[in-house]
């Protein structure tokens, strides 16, 4: 209904719908602290707080909310008003933040540069965290992440793939430049200011062009460098100076271009390096997930530090190591928590999954002027983000609360940034009932918007391990039972092998697990389509002394995905085992142990320790009388052993070969053990959700307080002075002597420190009873 008056200087205006209201305000035609009444003789009033409340009205009108939700209800307008209020007070910064036409062109806002709009972020600039000096080719990452809207994180959080497929010009974006340039508020017309980009060329700081190069620096491809080259020129009017700077940035570019490099990390490198890396860190990347599920912390962090340091570019791993260290059904560690975001963040700069998080990370640290300004260049970025409004209304809460304490400054811009956002209708308002919000990169939109799903749910098959195997029937492969069975997974929902014979192509077969043996390692992989030519098992024990070879797929990850070859000899023989004077790695498990006439004399299966890690480069398998015991179960009729001894090693691995086989070992991400051992994480945490941040803000999750009283560590010392009988000049006198003893503070019983009152075990307590 059109029934909104604006106060203007030269009179009133009007009457408007509520919606145009909006679309004013989101226009910079009117600011959030110009007053408005309904009707001809309403109240005026600020129309920041007219349009969040209207619409808060009206919600809950169709709720019909009982009373018990009241003081929620209250406490939430509170923030509202609280913001609002600050809104007008803070006019002259807010009036920049509204820029102009973005309603009306949802189609642009998707293509747009990313950071084309929040005109007032210039205080609230990010420091886009640098390991290395800001010289040469240092920083990672693509260019700016499109604004999707809402945010979809596993879109804007480029990862490996996407960032290569890129192929938009960074310098388009010039984020940094626009804001810095803008005028200040007094010197904006009445109406909008013209169009960003604007075909005449701008002047532009040489703080900024140093920005410029940063981002520069983030190229995957010397044309991308090329092409943001060519952008700064035709965008700015360069100084002769700057026009310098960048002809000297050219023959490196040139350079790089003619030899063919891309960039990986912060070195020059050529295709199928770039190609290699990103495929190891997807590898490890896929080892640590399953392990996240089960609780296997320490090894899934080994495993993702690995592929953080083997892509340069990917910003999978560190992601993820950030939100295990965020996470309160993981790792409470909220200093690598930032340590992590902040590589993100140096990798991919405009990344509002990884500044949403770190201000969490943050906001736990007590680091709060770091934490607003992220929220806000995430606002900036993604200002439909749930859960960056959630988390800066979230701030303001606490900060009402006395929890956390913001300065003047930093209430103001938070404040500023989150009633902008409530105001213009693209945050939602802050529900306090809930803990910080965390983001997920992985996470498809229609599932994080959707919050009775799982959201670390998937149906795709996850490789959760690697052994060896060989034919034992045409189309059976025998592997260790401990390669085809996860302690916790339980048998595996998939093996995969690659079947690569000579002058054929390489076939990927799918398998299916038949049979585990309960007398030995031992476990038979069935392949309807393989027909391999068996290797024969030795009926006969195997005698000390024999020369034996170890033949199989150790470590891919690091030696890569070809066949090894170790030799040794028996050094051991008893019933159920084998051992050899010589070890093969972690993945030859499941590979044939042969002797030089082919036979297989032994499965191996172990690598023989003493105590818990002083190696006796000793390894160990299941002898072949075992496992000819099981295989024949299944396979009556075994390969006999061709008598084939004199020939050497080499041409006997040349014959073979083709028997043996890298074993991957699949499970479903959503097959019931699997969701079984998520859930039990996730119950020894009550009430946690997986990306909701619970910590109690005012004791940063450790559940004590400082102490009250004045003590130190629990002690309070007395000082007093005491007359003593001594000697001075041979005479007998009372002497004055300082006498200091360490009492037990009584405010905190000498523990130094007192139970937070607000938290159980470092979990906000108003978070738990909701
Ligand atoms: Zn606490
Ligand atoms: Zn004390």
């Amino acid at each position: 209904m059109k029934e909104w008056y604006v106060r203007r200087s030269g009179g009133d205006a009007g009457p408007f719908t509520e919606s145009r209201l909006r679309k004013l305000l989101s226009e910079g035609m009117i600011e959030p602290g110009t007053r408005v009444r309904r009707g001809g003789d309403g109240e005026w009033q600020a129309v920041a707080s007219v349009i969040s409340i209207g619409a808060r009205k009206k919600k809950a009108d169709d709720a019909d909310e009982d009373d018990s939700s009241d003081a929620d209800d209250v406490n939430r307008r509170r923030i509202v008003l609280a913001a609002a209020g600050c809104a007008i007070s803070a006019i002259v910064v807010v009036g920049l933040l509204l820029m102009p036409g973005r309603e009306d062109k949802p189609a642009d806002e998707k293509n747009a540069p990313a950071v084309a709009q929040p005109a007032t972020l210039k205080p609230l600039m990010p420091e886009v965290p640098s390991r290395r000096p800001t010289s040469a080719i240092a920083s990672s990452s693509p260019k700016p992440a499109p604004v999707s809207e809402p945010l979809e994180p596993s879109r804007s959080a480029p990862a490996v793939r996407t960032d290569r497929e890129t192929t938009k010009p960074a310098a388009m974006a010039a984020p940094l430049a626009q804001l810095v340039t803008r005028p200040p508020v007094a010197e904006l017309p009445a109406q909008p200011a013209p169009a960003a980009d604007d075909d005449k060329p701008k002047e532009i700081k040489d703080t900024d062009l140093t920005r410029m190069f940063e981002r520069l620096n983030l190229e995957l491809t010397p044309e991308g460098g090329q092409r943001f080259l060519a952008d700064l020129r035709k965008k700015y009017a360069l100084t002769d100076k700057q026009e310098a700077r960048l002809a000297a940035e050219e023959p490196r570019w040139n350079e790089r271009k003619e030899k063919g490099l891309v960039r990986l990390g912060n070195r020059w490198v050529k295709p199928d390096v770039q190609n290699a890396a990103a495929d190891k860190a997807k590898r490890l990347v896929s080892q640590a997930t399953p392990l996240l599920r089960i609780g296997g912390f320490k090894e899934a962090i080994n495993f993702l530090q690995e592929a953080s340091d083997a892509d340069g570019n990917s910003i999978e791993a560190d992601f993820k190591l950030g939100l295990l260290g965020s996470t309160e059904w993981a790792l409470l560690d909220a200093v690598n928590a930032e340590k992590h975001f902040k590589e993100v963040l140096r990798r991919s700069p405009d990344n509002v999954p990884a500044l949403n998080n770190l201000a969490v990370a943050e906001l736990k640290q007590r680091k709060h002027s770091q934490a607003i300004k992220h929220l806000s260049l995430a606002a900036a970025l993604a200002p439909r983000c749930q859960e960056v409004s959630q988390n800066l209304g979230r701030s303001l809460f606490l900060d009402g609360q006395n929890r956390i304490n913001l300065n003047a400054d930093d209430e103001r811009a938070c404040a500023v940034v989150y009633s902008t956002l409530i105001a213009e209708g693209k945050g939602k308002e802050a529900d306090v009932s809930k803990g910080f919000l965390l983001m997920n990169i992985l996470l498809p939109k229609s599932e994080r918007e959707n919050p009775g799903s799982d959201p670390d749910r998937g149906q795709d098959l996850i490789l959760t391990g690697s052994g060896s195997g060989f034919a034992v029937a045409p189309n059976l492969v025998l592997t260790n039972r401990h390669v085809a069975e996860h302690d916790v997974l339980g048998t595996a929902d998939e093996i995969r092998i690659a079947v690569s014979i000579k002058g054929q192509p390489v076939r990927r077969l799918k398998g299916m697990v038949v049979a585990l043996s309960d007398e030995a390692d031992l476990a038979l992989v069935k392949f309807d389509a393989l027909d391999a030519r068996p290797l024969p098992l030795r009926e006969a024990e195997g005698r000390l002394g024999e020369e034996v070879a170890i033949v199989g797929f150790p470590r891919p990850d690091a030696l890569g995905d070809d066949l090894k070859f170790v030799r040794g000899s028996i050094n051991s023989v008893r019933p159920d085992e084998l051992l050899f004077d010589c070890i093969a790695n972690q993945g030859n498990s499941g590979g044939p142990v042969l002797l030089a006439g082919g036979e297989v004399v032994s499965v191996y299966t172990f690598v023989k320790t003493v105590g818990d890690e002083v190696e006796t480069k000793h390894g160990g398998g299941v002898p072949s009388t075992l496992a000819r015991r099981f295989v024949q179960k299944h396979a009556p009729v075994l390969p006999a052993a061709a008598d084939q001894a004199g020939r050497d090693w080499p041409t006997m691995i040349e014959d073979v070969r083709d028997a043996i086989f890298k074993i991957e070992v699949y499970h479903s991400a959503g097959s019931p053990a699997l969701q079984a051992a998520f859930a039990r994480v996730a119950a020894s945490k009550k009430n946690a959700r997986f990306l909701e941040d619970r910590t109690c803000v005012s004791c940063g999750g450790r559940s004590v307080l400082p102490c009250p009283g004045k003590c130190i560590k629990g002690g309070v010392q007395r000082t007093w002075t005491e007359q003593q009988p001594g000697v001075i000049f041979g005479r007998s006198v009372m002497v004055p002597k300082v006498m200091t003893r360490v009492d037990p503070c009584t405010a905190c019983a000498g523990r130094g420190g007192v139970d937070c009152p607000l938290c159980i075990q470092g979990v906000d307590k108003a978070l738990i009873f909701r």
